[in-house]
């Protein structure tokens, strides 16, 4: 399985538009990062985890031509605002699968709703999808793959996660259940999120997600969904414990 970080920013990306903050000027491309998202390849398949703002420019970067669907992990902007740049994809592939629990479904029909119309009255030229609604404890069938969900809260949101065989991916944490965590006992990679250094409502921090690092045990971690304020790439990838890494846009990894 092949693993490309498409995104690894929070949700205004880095820089973030107009900032003079030391980290949202770095030279470093590892300190530029698009809205939160990955593409997970295997067999034949390429899924994306989530279709924000940047998903255009990601999907060009990567050089992604087809895409077997996208799963949602939640409705926020940063992870949903894209979905009109599938159209390169309906266009040659036809309606592009989309899974998603059924508040999110709810939610991309709103602010889409013209995604949604078939048959005559649909705008030529508008993209179509596939719905599939994710339901927890309900392992979805991709290829042969199943791929699990994972059930965790985003303050009082609730977010999913994902389980994909030896690689789980869980962004927009702050608390997840005992129960949960079960579900990912003996995966060898794990994405996590964590924001910045000091505590956040809705969103790991540093301290946080190393904890609950621990407490899965993986054998190697990523950290994602990450603040300019979380430092510079160079300086906190330098004092992470053994096995964790801050993930960076474009960094491909194989599970
Ligand atoms: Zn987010």
């Amino acid at each position: 399985m092949k693993i490309t970080f498409l995104g690894t920013g929070t949700s205004q990306g880095i820089p973030v538009i107009g900032s003079d903050h030391p980290v949202c000027l770095s030279k470093d491309p590892k300190d530029k990062r698009l809205r939160v998202s990955v593409l997970v390849e295997w067999d034949e398949y390429s899924y994306v985890v989530d279709c924000g703002p940047d998903f255009r420019q990601q999907m060009l970067r990567a050089g992604v031509s087809d895409i077997d669907g996208i799963l949602f992990t939640h409705e926020h902007a940063d992870h949903t605002m894209g979905l009109d740049d599938i159209r390169p994809f309906f266009f040659r592939q036809g309606d592009i699968p989309i899974y998603a629990h059924e508040r999110v479904l709810g939610e991309l029909k709103q602010r889409f709703p013209y995604i949604f119309v078939n048959g005559k009255d649909k705008y030529p030229g508008a993209p179509g999808v596939q719905s599939f609604e994710v339901i927890n404890n309900r392992p979805i069938s991709l290829g042969k793959l199943k791929v699990v969900p994972i059930d965790v809260m985003h303050n009082r949101l609730q977010v999913f996660g994902y389980r994909f065989g030896d690689f789980a991916y869980l962004t927009d944490v702050k608390t997840i259940n005992e129960r949960e965590i079960r579900k990912l006992a003996g995966i060898k990679v794990l994405v996590v999120n964590a924001l910045r250094m000091e505590p956040h409502p809705s969103h790991l921090n540093l301290e946080e997600a190393l904890e609950l690092i621990a407490r899965i045990a993986p054998e190697r971690a990523y950290l994602t969904h990450i603040s300019h304020l979380l430092g510079f790439h160079e300086e906190v990838e330098k004092k992470l414990p053994e096995g964790v890494f801050l993930a960076y846009d474009d960094l491909q990894i194989e599970v």
